[in-house]
C-alpha cells in the first residue's frame, strides 16, 4: 500500500475515532459510537499491515491470532461484574507495550538519526517507557483491588508523600543520566533502574488510594494507557498512534476530571490517597432498629404509590437483577404509575456501569435521570427502591464530618415518603462503611438476593 493510501486511511480511522467518542458520551447514541469505533479500528489495523513498516507477514499474523484469540476468549469468558477488572488488566497491556517497544527502539542499532532528532527520539524512549511501566503495575494493582484479590485498604506509609517525592526526583535525574550517556551509546542502566522506580512508584500510587476513590483511578489508568500508546506512537513515528492515544489520554482525563467532581474531591487529593478508609476520623457506629419488609407488602406500597424512584447499585449487576426491574417498571408504568431511575456517578464498579445495565434491558432512555436532576425532587417521591445500592445512598455522607466519605454526593432518598432497601444482609458497601440509611424510621429493608426479591414483588404485582 502506498504512503498516501496509509495516511488517508489514517485520517478516516482517526475521524472515526472522534465520531466514535462523542456517540459513547449519550445513551441513545452509544450503539452509533461503538460501530464507528470498531469500523476505525479495522481500517487502522488493515492500513498498517499493508503499509511498509510491516516486514514479516508471518510474525504480525502469529501476533494477531495470539492476541486476537486471547481477547476474544476473555470477552466472551468475563461476567459483567467483572468488566472493571478486565478493563484494568487491559490498561496494563498497554502500559506493558509501551516499556517493550521503548527496549526495542533503545536497542535498535539500525537508526541513522544523529543530532537534536537522535536526542529527541531517546527522550521519546525515556518517557515512553515512564509512563508505560507506572501504567503498567498500576493497572495490576488496580486489578487486584477491584477483584479483591488485594485489599481495598490503601496502604498508607509514614513519609508516603516524600517517598513519591523522592521516586520523582529519582526519575528525572536518572533521564539526565541516561540522556548523557546514550551520547557514547551507552545507558541501559539507568533506564533499567528508572523502569524499576516507575514500577515501584505505580505500585505504590494505586495501593494508597482507599475504596471510595477507585472511579477516580479506573478512568485516571485510561488516561495514562493513552498516554503510553502516545508514546508509543512517537517511538514508532505512526501518526495513528499518537492521535488515538491523545483522545483516549484526554477523554480518559476528562472522565477523572467529572469523577472527582461527582464525589466533591480534588484531584490532587485522590492521588495522595487515604480517601475512604477512614483516615479522617472515627465514622459514628450506626443504632437504631431495622424495619423489615416482604416482598408481598412492597408490593402493595407500590400499587398504593404515584411517584417511584428506583436506585440501581453494584449489588444489581452482582444479582443480575436489571431485567426483572425492567417488567417491574413496565408493569408499574401501564398501571398509570410515574416510575424513574435516579442514577449515581460511582455507582457499580466502572463509570456508566448502571447506564450500562439499564440499556441491556431495555429500560427506556427518557425515565433514565442523572444524581442532581433526582435530588431536586424528593418531596414529591412516594417510594424509591434502592437495588443493591449502599455507599451511593449514605447520608453519612452529608452527616457526619468523620465519616470517611464525608462530602460525597449522594442521592438523598430518605427525603421521600418511604424508602425501600434491598439486600442480603447489612453489610457495608464497596467503602467500608456502615449506613444509618438503613435504620432511618421511613425505612424498610427487604433482606434476599435482589434478584429473587424483586422475582417475588413482580409476582404479587401480577397477582
Ligand atoms: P456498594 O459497593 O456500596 O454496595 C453494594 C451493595 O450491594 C452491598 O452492600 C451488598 O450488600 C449488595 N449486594 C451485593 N450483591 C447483592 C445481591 N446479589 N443482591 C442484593 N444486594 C447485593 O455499591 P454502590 O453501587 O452503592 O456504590 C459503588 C461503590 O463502588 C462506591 O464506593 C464507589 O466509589 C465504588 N467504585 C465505583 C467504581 C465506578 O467506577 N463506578 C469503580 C470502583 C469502585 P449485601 O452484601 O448485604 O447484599
Amino acid at each position: 500500500m502506498s504512503q498516501s493510501l496509509v495516511t488517508m486511511s489514517y485520517i478516516v480511522a482517526t475521524i472515526l475515532f472522534i465520531l466514535s467518542l462523542s456517540g459513547l458520551s449519550n445513551q441513545e447514541t452509544a450503539r452509533r459510537g461503538n460501530y464507528f469505533g470498531m469500523l476505525g479500528m479495522t481500517i487502522a489495523i488493515v492500513a498498517t499491515s499493508l503499509s511498509d513498516t510491516v516486514n514479516s507477514y508471518v510474525v504480525l499474523i502469529l501476533a494477531l491470532l495470539i492476541g486476537g484469540s486471547i481477547g476474544v476468549k476473555a470477552a466472551l469468558k468475563v461476567e459483567m461484574t467483572q468488566m472493571p477488572e478486565l478493563v484494568a488488566i487491559m490498561h496494563s497491556l498497554v502500559g506493558m507495550a509501551a516499556v517493550l517497544v521503548g527496549y526495542a527502539n533503545f536497542m535498535d542499532d539500525s537508526s541513522t538519526i544523529s543530532g537534536v532528532e537522535k536526542t529527541i527520539h531517546e527522550v521519546e524512549i525515556y518517557v515512553g517507557i515512564l509512563i508505560g511501566a507506572v501504567t503498567f503495575s498500576g493497572s495490576v494493582i488496580a486489578f487486584g483491588k477491584l477483584s479483591e484479590r488485594i485489599t481495598g485498604k490503601p496502604l498508607l506509609l509514614p513519609a508516603r508523600h516524600w517517598l513519591n517525592l523522592a521516586l520523582l526526583v529519582m526519575a528525572i535525574g536518572l533521564g539526565q543520566m541516561f540522556l548523557s550517556q546514550a551520547e557514547s551509546g551507552g545507558g541501559l542502566a539507568p533506564l533499567l533502574l528508572m523502569t524499576v522506580v516507575a514500577l515501584a512508584f505505580g505500585v505504590h500510587m494505586v495501593m494508597a488510594i482507599g475504596g471510595a476513590d477507585m472511579p477516580v483511578v479506573v478512568s485516571m489508568l485510561n488516561s495514562y494507557s493513552g498516554w503510553a500508546a502516545a508514546a508509543t506512537g512517537f517511538m514508532l513515528s505512526n501518526d495513528l498512534l499518537i492521535v488515538t492515544g491523545a483522545l483516549v489520554g484526554s477523554s480518559g482525563a476528562i472522565l477523572s476530571y467529572i469523577m472527582c467532581r461527582a464525589m466533591n474531591r480534588h484531584f490532587l487529593s485522590v492521588i495522595a490517597g487515604g480517601f475512604g478508609t477512614g483516615s479522617g476520623g472515627e465514622a459514628a457506629v450506626i443504632e437504631g432498629d431495622v424495619h423489615p419488609i416482604e416482598a408481598e407488602e412492597t408490593a402493595q406500597l407500590l400499587l398504593a404509590a404515584k411517584n417511584i424512584i428506583i436506585i440501581p447499585g453494584y449489588g444489581m449487576a452482582v444479582a443480575q437483577a436489571q431485567h426483572t426491574v425492567n417488567e417491574i417498571t413496565k408493569l408499574l408504568r401501564d398501571k398509570g404509575k410515574r416510575v424513574g431511575f435516579g442514577i449515581h456517578p460511582v455507582a457499580g464498579r466502572m463509570p456508566g456501569h448502571m447506564n450500562v445495565l439499564l440499556a441491556e434491558a431495555k429500560v427506556p432512555y427518557d425515565i433514565v435521570f442523572e444524581m442532581d436532576e433526582i435530588n431536586e425532587e424528593w418531596g414529591d417521591v412516594d417510594i424509591s427502591i434502592v437495588i443493591g445500592a449502599n455507599d451511593i445512598v449514605n447520608p453519612s455522607a452529608l452527616d457526619d464530618p468523620n465519616s470517611p466519605i464525608a462530602g460525597m454526593p449522594v442521592l438523598e432518598c430518605w427525603k421521600g415518603d418511604t424508602t425501600i432497601v434491598m439486600k442480603r444482609s447489612m453489610a457495608s458497601g464497596y467503602a467500608g462503611v456502615g449506613n444509618p440509611l438503613f435504620v432511618k424510621d421511613n425505612t424498610r429493608m427487604l433482606f434476599g438476593d435482589a434478584n429473587k426479591m424483586l422475582q417475588e414483588v413482580l409476582k404479587a404485582l401480577k397477582g
